[in-house]
Protein backbone atom coordinates (compact mmCIF):
# COMPACT_ATOMS: atom_id res chain seq x y z
CA UNK A 1 0.00 0.00 0.00
CA UNK A 2 1.73 3.62 -0.76
CA UNK A 3 0.73 7.02 0.61
CA UNK A 4 -1.10 9.16 -1.65
CA UNK A 5 1.57 11.93 -2.78
CA UNK A 6 0.52 15.26 -1.61
CA UNK A 7 1.00 17.53 -4.84
CA UNK A 8 1.33 20.69 -2.39
CA UNK A 9 3.54 19.12 -0.28
CA UNK A 10 6.00 18.99 -3.76
CA UNK A 11 5.41 22.74 -4.81
CA UNK A 12 6.36 23.93 -0.75
CA UNK A 13 9.55 22.25 -1.60
CA UNK A 14 10.01 23.66 -4.72
CA UNK A 15 9.62 27.44 -2.79
CA UNK A 16 11.71 26.62 -0.61
CA UNK A 17 14.30 25.33 -2.08
CA UNK A 18 14.30 28.15 -4.58
CA UNK A 19 14.49 30.76 -1.58
CA UNK A 20 17.44 27.69 -0.39
CA UNK A 21 19.55 28.97 -2.78
CA UNK A 22 18.75 32.81 -3.58
CA UNK A 23 19.59 33.25 -0.05
CA UNK A 24 22.82 31.43 -0.33
CA UNK A 25 23.34 33.33 -3.31
CA UNK A 26 23.10 36.86 -1.43
CA UNK A 27 25.28 35.62 1.31
CA UNK A 28 28.00 34.79 -0.95
CA UNK A 29 27.90 38.08 -2.53
CA UNK A 30 27.90 39.89 0.96
CA UNK A 31 30.73 38.04 1.78
CA UNK A 32 32.95 38.92 -1.44
CA UNK A 33 31.77 42.79 -1.78
CA UNK A 34 32.86 43.11 2.54
CA UNK A 35 36.55 41.33 1.96
CA UNK A 36 36.65 43.69 -1.32
CA UNK A 37 35.78 47.03 0.76
CA UNK A 38 37.73 45.16 3.43
CA UNK A 39 41.08 44.77 1.34
CA UNK A 40 40.47 48.51 -0.70
CA UNK A 41 40.44 50.28 3.01
CA UNK A 42 43.66 48.27 4.15
CA UNK A 43 45.38 49.55 1.25
CA UNK A 44 44.05 53.45 1.72
CA UNK A 45 45.55 53.27 5.41
CA UNK A 46 48.56 51.69 5.39
CA UNK A 47 50.73 54.55 3.71
CA UNK A 48 51.66 58.07 5.00
CA UNK A 49 53.33 58.52 1.29
CA UNK A 50 51.25 57.94 -1.84
CA UNK A 51 51.74 59.16 -5.56
CA UNK A 52 51.13 62.62 -5.62
CA UNK A 53 48.03 61.53 -8.27
CA UNK A 54 46.26 59.26 -6.18
CA UNK A 55 46.19 61.85 -3.45
CA UNK A 56 44.71 64.32 -6.20
CA UNK A 57 41.95 61.48 -6.82
CA UNK A 58 40.79 60.00 -3.23
CA UNK A 59 39.17 62.28 0.14
CA UNK A 60 40.82 63.65 2.38
CA UNK A 61 41.09 61.03 5.37
CA UNK A 62 38.35 61.77 7.61
CA UNK A 63 40.39 61.01 11.10
CA UNK A 64 43.70 62.04 10.57
CA UNK A 65 46.31 60.79 12.95
CA UNK A 66 46.77 62.14 15.90
CA UNK A 67 50.74 62.75 15.94
CA UNK A 68 52.48 62.55 13.00
CA UNK A 69 55.09 60.06 12.37
CA UNK A 70 58.64 60.07 10.49
CA UNK A 71 57.88 58.48 7.19
CA UNK A 72 59.39 55.39 6.51
CA UNK A 73 60.64 55.12 2.92
CA UNK A 74 59.68 51.44 2.49
CA UNK A 75 56.47 52.62 3.82
CA UNK A 76 56.04 54.26 0.13
CA UNK A 77 53.50 52.96 -2.52
CA UNK A 78 53.36 53.93 -5.88
CA UNK A 79 52.98 52.83 -9.38
CA UNK A 80 55.06 49.83 -10.86
CA UNK A 81 58.32 52.42 -11.51
CA UNK A 82 59.42 52.46 -15.48
CA UNK A 83 56.87 50.94 -16.66
CA UNK A 84 54.14 52.34 -18.86
CA UNK A 85 50.93 50.53 -18.11
CA UNK A 86 50.11 48.69 -21.46
CA UNK A 87 46.25 47.77 -22.14
CA UNK A 88 45.63 43.88 -21.90
CA UNK A 89 44.61 42.32 -25.33
CA UNK A 90 40.38 42.20 -25.31
CA UNK A 91 39.40 39.30 -26.76
CA UNK A 92 35.83 39.64 -26.75
CA UNK A 93 35.27 43.39 -27.54
CA UNK A 94 31.67 44.45 -27.34
CA UNK A 95 30.26 46.39 -30.52
CA UNK A 96 31.01 50.12 -30.55
CA UNK A 97 28.49 52.18 -32.10
CA UNK A 98 30.66 54.74 -34.53
CA UNK A 99 27.85 57.39 -33.03
CA UNK A 100 29.43 56.53 -29.58
CA UNK A 101 31.47 59.73 -28.02
CA UNK A 102 34.96 58.68 -27.02
CA UNK A 103 37.00 59.47 -24.03
CA UNK A 104 39.97 61.95 -25.16
CA UNK A 105 42.96 60.43 -23.69
CA UNK A 106 44.21 61.93 -20.56
CA UNK A 107 46.78 65.10 -21.17
CA UNK A 108 50.42 64.24 -19.51
CA UNK A 109 50.53 64.36 -16.19
CA UNK A 110 54.18 66.16 -15.78
CA UNK A 111 55.70 65.76 -12.81
CA UNK A 112 52.67 65.10 -10.70
CA UNK A 113 52.51 61.40 -12.39
CA UNK A 114 55.73 60.46 -10.56
CA UNK A 115 56.10 62.90 -7.63
CA UNK A 116 55.11 61.13 -4.29
CA UNK A 117 52.42 63.30 -1.32
CA UNK A 118 52.02 63.22 1.79
CA UNK A 119 49.20 64.21 3.42
CA UNK A 120 49.28 67.56 5.24
CA UNK A 121 48.41 65.85 8.86
CA UNK A 122 51.51 63.87 8.28
CA UNK A 123 53.78 66.97 8.63
CA UNK A 124 51.76 69.30 10.81
CA UNK A 125 53.95 71.49 12.93
CA UNK A 126 57.30 69.79 10.93
CA UNK A 127 60.22 71.87 9.27
CA UNK A 128 60.46 70.19 5.75
CA UNK A 129 63.40 69.11 4.34
CA UNK A 130 64.75 67.73 1.21
CA UNK A 131 67.80 66.02 0.40
CA UNK A 132 68.90 65.66 -3.26
CA UNK A 133 71.62 63.39 -4.27
CA UNK A 134 73.03 64.75 -7.21
CA UNK A 135 75.70 62.89 -9.87
CA UNK A 136 73.67 60.00 -9.28
CA UNK A 137 74.13 56.31 -11.30
CA UNK A 138 77.43 56.99 -12.60
CA UNK A 139 78.85 54.74 -9.23
CA UNK A 140 75.80 51.97 -8.82
CA UNK A 141 77.81 50.92 -5.98
CA UNK A 142 77.26 54.41 -3.94
CA UNK A 143 74.07 54.89 -4.97
CA UNK A 144 72.43 51.57 -4.29
CA UNK A 145 73.68 52.61 -0.81
CA UNK A 146 71.46 55.97 -0.91
CA UNK A 147 68.66 53.81 -2.62
CA UNK A 148 68.67 51.61 0.68
CA UNK A 149 68.05 54.29 2.92
CA UNK A 150 64.87 54.31 4.37
CA UNK A 151 64.03 57.97 4.23
CA UNK A 152 62.10 59.29 1.38
CA UNK A 153 65.41 61.25 -0.44
CA UNK A 154 65.53 63.15 -3.97
CA UNK A 155 67.78 60.93 -6.50
CA UNK A 156 69.32 63.11 -9.24
CA UNK A 157 70.18 60.59 -12.17
CA UNK A 158 73.12 61.89 -14.25
CA UNK A 159 71.30 60.86 -18.04
CA UNK A 160 74.53 58.99 -19.58
CA UNK A 161 74.94 56.61 -16.71
CA UNK A 162 75.01 53.17 -17.38
CA UNK A 163 71.75 51.11 -16.54
CA UNK A 164 69.86 53.96 -15.90
CA UNK A 165 66.28 53.22 -15.57
CA UNK A 166 67.40 49.99 -13.84
CA UNK A 167 68.63 51.99 -11.40
CA UNK A 168 65.72 54.98 -11.55
CA UNK A 169 63.22 52.04 -10.95
CA UNK A 170 65.13 50.64 -7.93
CA UNK A 171 65.66 54.22 -6.22
CA UNK A 172 61.48 54.61 -6.98
CA UNK A 173 60.94 51.17 -5.71
CA UNK A 174 62.91 52.32 -2.57
CA UNK A 175 60.29 55.05 -2.02
CA UNK A 176 62.57 58.11 -3.31
CA UNK A 177 61.44 60.48 -6.00
CA UNK A 178 63.76 61.00 -9.15
CA UNK A 179 65.28 63.55 -11.12
CA UNK A 180 67.20 64.44 -14.07
CA UNK A 181 70.48 65.35 -13.64
CA UNK A 182 71.48 67.62 -16.45
CA UNK A 183 74.76 68.70 -17.31
CA UNK A 184 75.28 72.40 -18.26
CA UNK A 185 78.24 74.35 -18.90
CA UNK A 186 80.50 75.31 -16.01
CA UNK A 187 82.70 78.30 -15.79
CA UNK A 188 85.85 76.75 -15.00
CA UNK A 189 86.67 75.71 -19.10
CA UNK A 190 88.24 72.79 -17.19
CA UNK A 191 85.27 71.29 -15.71
CA UNK A 192 83.70 68.84 -17.88
CA UNK A 193 79.80 68.63 -17.38
CA UNK A 194 79.96 65.18 -19.69
CA UNK A 195 77.80 64.15 -22.73
CA UNK A 196 74.98 66.03 -23.81
CA UNK A 197 76.04 68.94 -21.77
CA UNK A 198 74.25 72.28 -22.13
CA UNK A 199 76.68 74.71 -23.85
CA UNK A 200 76.72 78.48 -24.79
CA UNK A 201 78.03 78.34 -27.89
CA UNK A 202 75.42 76.34 -28.86
CA UNK A 203 72.51 77.34 -31.24
CA UNK A 204 68.93 77.29 -30.17
CA UNK A 205 68.25 74.11 -31.91
CA UNK A 206 71.23 72.15 -30.41
CA UNK A 207 70.47 72.98 -26.82
CA UNK A 208 66.71 71.46 -27.42
CA UNK A 209 68.06 68.73 -29.50
CA UNK A 210 70.54 68.24 -26.30
CA UNK A 211 67.49 68.60 -23.55
CA UNK A 212 65.77 65.91 -25.52
CA UNK A 213 68.59 63.66 -25.09
CA UNK A 214 69.13 64.29 -21.29
CA UNK A 215 64.94 63.35 -21.17
CA UNK A 216 63.21 61.05 -23.93
CA UNK A 217 65.37 57.56 -23.17
CA UNK A 218 64.64 57.42 -19.64
CA UNK A 219 61.48 57.75 -17.12
CA UNK A 220 60.12 58.38 -14.17
CA UNK A 221 61.67 61.81 -13.02
CA UNK A 222 59.57 64.80 -11.86
CA UNK A 223 61.90 67.38 -13.40
CA UNK A 224 65.68 68.18 -13.58
CA UNK A 225 68.47 70.36 -11.37
CA UNK A 226 71.48 71.41 -13.22
CA UNK A 227 74.76 69.24 -13.04
CA UNK A 228 77.38 71.82 -13.03
CA UNK A 229 76.01 74.68 -15.16
CA UNK A 230 77.48 78.42 -13.30
CA UNK A 231 77.86 79.86 -16.96
CA UNK A 232 74.73 78.34 -18.63
CA UNK A 233 72.16 78.94 -15.77
CA UNK A 234 73.37 82.98 -15.55
CA UNK A 235 72.72 83.00 -19.24
CA UNK A 236 69.50 84.78 -19.68
CA UNK A 237 67.99 83.53 -23.28
CA UNK A 238 69.82 80.05 -23.23
CA UNK A 239 68.30 79.18 -19.68
CA UNK A 240 64.88 80.76 -20.49
CA UNK A 241 64.92 78.21 -23.68
CA UNK A 242 65.30 75.14 -21.27
CA UNK A 243 62.84 76.51 -18.46
CA UNK A 244 60.51 77.12 -21.53
CA UNK A 245 60.69 73.15 -22.65
CA UNK A 246 60.60 72.73 -18.57
CA UNK A 247 57.18 74.49 -18.71
CA UNK A 248 56.03 72.98 -21.45
CA UNK A 249 56.58 69.17 -20.25
CA UNK A 250 55.00 70.46 -16.37
CA UNK A 251 58.15 69.60 -14.74
CA UNK A 252 59.93 70.56 -11.93
CA UNK A 253 63.34 72.61 -11.90
CA UNK A 254 65.75 73.16 -8.82
CA UNK A 255 68.44 75.72 -9.19
CA UNK A 256 71.38 73.52 -8.00
CA UNK A 257 73.09 77.18 -7.91
CA UNK A 258 76.24 76.42 -8.85
CA UNK A 259 76.76 80.15 -9.11
CA UNK A 260 75.39 83.25 -7.61
CA UNK A 261 74.76 84.89 -10.88
CA UNK A 262 72.27 82.31 -11.32
CA UNK A 263 69.03 83.41 -12.51
CA UNK A 264 67.49 79.88 -13.37
CA UNK A 265 65.00 79.65 -10.13
CA UNK A 266 63.83 83.37 -10.71
CA UNK A 267 63.13 82.75 -14.47
CA UNK A 268 61.72 79.15 -13.52
CA UNK A 269 59.00 81.35 -10.95
CA UNK A 270 58.21 83.89 -13.33
CA UNK A 271 57.26 81.45 -15.96
CA UNK A 272 55.18 79.44 -13.02
CA UNK A 273 57.33 76.07 -12.90
CA UNK A 274 56.93 74.27 -9.69
CA UNK A 275 60.52 75.03 -8.27
CA UNK A 276 63.13 75.92 -5.77
CA UNK A 277 66.94 76.47 -4.82
CA UNK A 278 69.38 74.57 -2.88
CA UNK A 279 69.95 76.44 0.81
CA UNK A 280 72.93 74.21 1.71
CA UNK A 281 75.70 72.15 -0.07
CA UNK A 282 76.16 69.15 2.19
CA UNK A 283 80.19 67.84 1.09
CA UNK A 284 81.79 70.79 -0.72
CA UNK A 285 84.37 69.63 1.72
CA UNK A 286 84.36 65.84 1.97
CA UNK A 287 84.94 65.14 5.13
CA UNK A 288 82.23 63.84 7.90
CA UNK A 289 83.61 66.89 10.36
CA UNK A 290 82.11 69.61 7.34
CA UNK A 291 79.39 67.38 6.30
CA UNK A 292 77.50 67.55 10.35
CA UNK A 293 78.51 71.24 10.28
CA UNK A 294 76.37 71.50 6.74
CA UNK A 295 73.56 69.24 8.37
CA UNK A 296 73.50 72.26 10.88
CA UNK A 297 73.29 74.70 8.81
CA UNK A 298 70.31 73.09 7.00
CA UNK A 299 68.15 72.75 10.45
CA UNK A 300 68.89 76.28 10.71
CA UNK A 301 67.54 77.27 7.59
CA UNK A 302 64.75 74.78 7.84
CA UNK A 303 64.14 76.03 10.88
CA UNK A 304 64.05 79.98 9.30
CA UNK A 305 62.09 79.07 6.64
CA UNK A 306 59.81 76.03 7.64
CA UNK A 307 61.35 74.35 4.84
CA UNK A 308 64.91 73.35 3.24
CA UNK A 309 66.32 71.98 0.26
CA UNK A 310 70.42 70.27 0.37
CA UNK A 311 72.09 68.46 -2.11
CA UNK A 312 74.45 66.09 -1.27
CA UNK A 313 76.71 63.48 -3.22
CA UNK A 314 76.73 59.63 -3.41
CA UNK A 315 80.14 59.56 -1.00
CA UNK A 316 81.21 57.81 1.80
CA UNK A 317 81.77 60.54 4.30
CA UNK A 318 78.31 61.75 3.15
CA UNK A 319 76.29 58.51 3.48
CA UNK A 320 77.81 57.82 6.88
CA UNK A 321 76.90 61.32 8.10
CA UNK A 322 73.22 61.16 6.88
CA UNK A 323 72.53 58.12 8.14
CA UNK A 324 74.16 59.41 11.55
CA UNK A 325 71.85 62.89 11.11
CA UNK A 326 68.74 60.76 10.02
CA UNK A 327 69.14 58.96 13.53
CA UNK A 328 69.41 62.02 15.38
CA UNK A 329 66.55 63.45 14.14
CA UNK A 330 64.27 60.94 14.08
CA UNK A 331 60.99 62.26 16.40
CA UNK A 332 62.30 65.51 16.24
CA UNK A 333 60.89 68.95 14.59
CA UNK A 334 62.54 67.98 11.47
CA UNK A 335 60.87 65.66 8.69
CA UNK A 336 62.82 64.53 5.68
CA UNK A 337 60.30 64.76 3.00
CA UNK A 338 60.39 64.27 -0.82
CA UNK A 339 61.33 67.32 -3.06
CA UNK A 340 57.71 67.99 -4.43
CA UNK A 341 56.12 68.41 -0.97
CA UNK A 342 58.89 70.89 0.35
CA UNK A 343 58.09 72.93 -3.00
CA UNK A 344 54.09 72.73 -2.90
CA UNK A 345 54.75 73.74 0.37
CA UNK A 346 56.74 76.62 -0.46
CA UNK A 347 54.76 77.47 -3.58
CA UNK A 348 51.25 77.98 -0.88
CA UNK A 349 53.40 80.06 1.29
CA UNK A 350 54.47 82.06 -1.57
CA UNK A 351 50.91 82.47 -2.62
CA UNK A 352 49.66 83.57 0.26
CA UNK A 353 52.35 86.13 1.11
CA UNK A 354 51.70 87.44 -2.10
CA UNK A 355 47.73 87.38 -1.76
ZN1 LIG B 1 76.29 67.39 -10.41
Amino acid sequence: MTAKRNPWKLVLRIIVGIFFVYGLAVAVGVSVGYFVAKDNAAHQVTSILVPQQQIAESMPPMNPAPAPMQPSASEVTHAEPGTTPVAAPVEHAPPVAASTPTIAAAPPKGWRENAISMPPYAYRDKKLIAIIFDDAGVNAKRTKEIIDVKSPLTISFLPYAPNLQRQVNAARAGGHEVMAHVPMEAEDVDAHPGPNALMTDMTDEEILASLHENLDKWNSYIGINNHMGSLFTADAHRIGLVLAEIKRRDLIFVDSMTSPKSIAAKKAQELGILTGARDVFLDDVDNTDNIKLEFKKLEKAARKHGTAIAIGHPRANTITALKEWLVAVENSEYMVVPLSVVLLERQKNTGEKHN
